[in-house]
């Protein structure tokens, strides 16, 4: 069976640890599709994709989590957003003019002085953010100081992308459950996440989620669970772009017609435009429903 564009659970029989798998392909592909972005760029915002979905799956709320990697660099922006439906949309933002000299530099090298910033956004609930420096050679080593930072559970993310496919692995303690003793509990852990760091990025990437795990973790009785489809889906719509000129209010929406014509609005994360006229912009302020096409 395919696993790609699947996030799947796995546990351990005999551990209070478990754990998530995802690879994705065609969904990285389309959300790629309207950007021109480096080789490089689209690798590591394959990995904060993948990164994306496997923090949504530790987190139980139903609403939008989103990911941002920002910086000083030449890459100024990696951004993720991923919803609780499998569904996620993503974009960078990166000096185009000096774009052949981002392929020879590392995280750090292109980010700057960089910050992870992971927002959790409810459908019910207050909006929670937290904030990290990013001054690692990867994104998983930054989450990993995130999480050993912020939680007691231990945690421990694996990414990998080379542009076109990306895969990602995460480890997380459970409460007490099988093994009280602290000192038993700390020795698995380490054993467990030990295994895990032997993965290679080929591995993650070829393998299929069962052939990976037992490869992985034969000896530790890892059962993996049913998958669930990730795909590319952004939300924009006109209707909601109609929203945002409401937002603005009728006297400046007028001057921007009377200045430019019309009111055009660009979807950053899937290029789509969104053109109102005079017309449809009058409509939206009379609290009539702009046409749809
Ligand atoms: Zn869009």
């Amino acid at each position: 069976m395919s696993n790609k564009d699947l996030a799947q659970r796995f546990i351990f029989d005999n551990a209070d640890i478990r754990g998530e798998i995802i690879s994705l392909q065609d969904s990285l592909t389309a959300s790629l599709a309207a950007h021109n972005y480096p080789v490089n760029v689209k690798a590591l915002l394959g990995e904060l994709v993948a990164a994306s979905v496997l923090l949504s799956s530790t987190l139980k709320f139903e609403g939008i989590l989103s990911l941002q990697a920002k910086g000083d660099g030449p890459l100024s922006l990696l951004m993720v957003e991923c919803t609780d439906q499998g569904t996620f949309r993503a974009l960078a933002r990166w000096d185009e003019e000096n774009g052949e000299k981002l392929a020879a530099k590392d995280l750090q090298g292109l980010l700057g002085n960089g910050q992870l910033v992971m927002t959790v956004d409810p459908h019910k609930g207050n909006r929670y953010q937290g904030i990290v420096p990013l001054h690692h050679e990867t994104i998983a080593a930054g989450l990993n100081d995130y999480f050993e930072q912020s939680e007691q559970l231990s945690t421990g993310f694996w990414l990998t992308s080379d542009g076109d496919s990306a895969a990602g692995m995460l480890l997380q303690a459970l409460p007490v459950n099988l093994e009280e003793d602290e000192t038993v509990r700390a020795e698995t852990w380490q054993r467990i996440a030990m295994l895990a760091e032997t993965v290679t990025e080929q591995e993650m990437l070829e393998l299929d989620h069962d052939t990976l795990l037992t490869r992985l973790f034969h000896d530790e009785n890892a059962r993996l669970f049913d998958g669930e489809k990730v795909t590319f889906d952004c939300n924009c719509s006109r209707p909601r772009s109609a929203q945002i000129i409401q937002d603005i209010g009728q006297k400046e929406a007028e001057s921007i017609i009377a200045e430019q014509g019309e009111i055009s609005m660009g979807c950053q994360f899937c290029n789509q435009t969104y053109v109102f006229t005079g017309k449809d912009t009058a409509d939206i302020f009379a609290g009539q429903k702009p046409r749809t096409h």
